[in-house]
């Protein structure tokens, strides 16, 4: 199982409509910094590598008015400011337009976050990156872990795909998506980044083993 070619870079475009109704997100400043932090590790660990010149991942968090997501086409490597995030305030699924407070669009993966916060209470944070030994890895990872695996692959970023994957992952904490990445969900954010590391560190072992 690997990549579909057109997943590889993730967040080239959006395609759905992003209304700006302020230009800086709500402070959430321990969230934030966690944020920040997570989008590091992921970088550091090989979780998001650049593909196209940005990094392939989003991570979120969820907030009383929606939630605050990394924005499109970003690096998260780059000491990233709290003023880059993108707080989503309202999804709009029939208009296909995204309500955010913020400078930056929002990840293209934003109608997954989406999902996952409204199928799910229990969870407060959302991680998505690519993973190529992971996805090479899949079978033996789900026999070790609670890990979903999506039944196809599909190109990301469609509301179909955010509702198919919201729906396979059911209430799993780690799902693979075939053909694209993972998605690692917590209920706080060093949940959804541990599980995230844990499970590509196996990997990385399996890989040696093999
Ligand atoms: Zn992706």
């Amino acid at each position: 199982m690997s990549m579909l070619e057109g997943n590889r870079e993730c967040g080239i475009r959006h395609r759905f409509e992003v209304r700006h109704r302020d230009r800086a997100p709500n402070r959430h400043p321990a969230e934030m910094e966690q944020l920040i932090h997570w989008c590091q590790v992921f970088d550091h660990e090989g979780l998001a590598p650049v593909e196209g010149g940005a990094s392939a991942g989003n991570l979120s968090f969820r907030t009383s008015a929606g939630f605050v997501i990394t924005p499109t086409r970003s690096l998260l490597k780059s000491n990233l400011d709290w003023r880059a995030f993108v707080e989503v305030v309202r999804v709009d699924r029939r208009g296909f337009a995204l309500h955010v407070l913020g400078e930056h669009a929002p990840s293209s993966d934003s109608f997954l976050h989406e999902r996952l916060y409204a199928l799910r209470p229990d969870v407060m944070a959302v991680f998505h990156g690519h993973d190529d030994l992971v996805l090479t890895h899949a079978d033996a990872l789900a026999r070790e872990f609670p890990i979903a695996v999506t039944g196809e692959a599909r190109l990301f970023g469609t509301l179909d795909d955010a509702e198919d994957t919201a729906r396979e992952m059911g209430s799993a904490p780690y799902c693979i998506r075939k053909g694209h990445g993972f998605v690692s969900v917590g209920r706080t954010l060093s949940a959804a980044g541990e599980l995230a590391v844990t499970i590509h560190r196996r990997a990385v072992e399996i890989s040696k083993q093999a």
